[in-house]
């Protein structure tokens, strides 16, 4: 090479016909012959986690559902709406797919019951709050925050407070107590250690 090639292409570059920027390429040199598993495969082919999709023209995992869901080369997984990489993949059930668009799951995730709260970074419920940090707990399959007893309490987002799933509970008044298990008016309080009487 010599060093006239380098300012040489930038000219060539600078004179190339404007077109539209980024337009369909023509010359799609994809789905190219896999030399491994003799698969069609694009650009993120991985051998046995994707096959080359024609009618989407890209590569796709398992669970890939035609312009509903895209294939993160990072997480190597079929994604849907809302994924947060390394975070969720998409969930394929009948129960998530609103408007026909699978949504992401987390860990806890719960069909119908939970959806992956990008800010948070946890699966959510419908009582979600993401100032108060609330997170869907899998086990109860309610919305739970910081005092939660799995059985015991749930959020109330009304009053933004754990409240006790059995039992009286009154917004502004009574909040979930994790030593008792049940609730407790905002003036109750443990001067002794837990379990002894009050
Ligand atoms: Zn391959
Ligand atoms: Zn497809
Ligand atoms: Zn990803
Ligand atoms: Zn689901
Ligand atoms: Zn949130
Ligand atoms: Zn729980
Ligand atoms: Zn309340
Ligand atoms: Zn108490």
């Amino acid at each position: 090479m010599t060093r006239w090639t380098g300012p040489l292409l930038l000219l060539l570059a600078a004179c190339r016909p404007a077109g539209p920027p980024d337009a369909p390429a023509a010359a799609v040199p994809f789905p190219k012959r896999c030399s491994s598993c003799a698969l069609e495969s694009g650009p993120d082919h991985v051998c046995s986690i994707t096959r080359w999709c024609a009618s989407c023209a890209r590569d796709a995992a398992s669970g890939h559902r035609c312009e509903r869901t895209g294939y993160c080369p990072k997480c190597r997984a079929e994604t849907g709406r809302g994924h947060v990489c390394g975070k969720t993949t998409a969930c394929l059930s009948p129960a998530c797919a609103k408007g026909g668009w699978p949504v992401d799951r987390g860990p806890n995730h719960a069909c119908g019951k939970s959806t992956y709260c990008r800010d948070c970074k946890v699966d959510a419920g419908v009582d979600h709050s993401c100032r108060a940090s609330t997170w869907f707990c899998p086990r109860c399959e309610v919305e739970a925050s910081e005092a939660h007893l799995c059985d015991f309490s749930r959020y109330c987002a009304s009053c933004s407070s754990e409240r006790a799933v059995r039992g009286r509970h009154v917004c502004g008044r009574t909040r979930f107590c994790p030593p008792c298990a049940s609730d407790q008016t905002f003036v109750h309080a443990h001067s002794d250690p837990p379990g002894a009487a009050n």
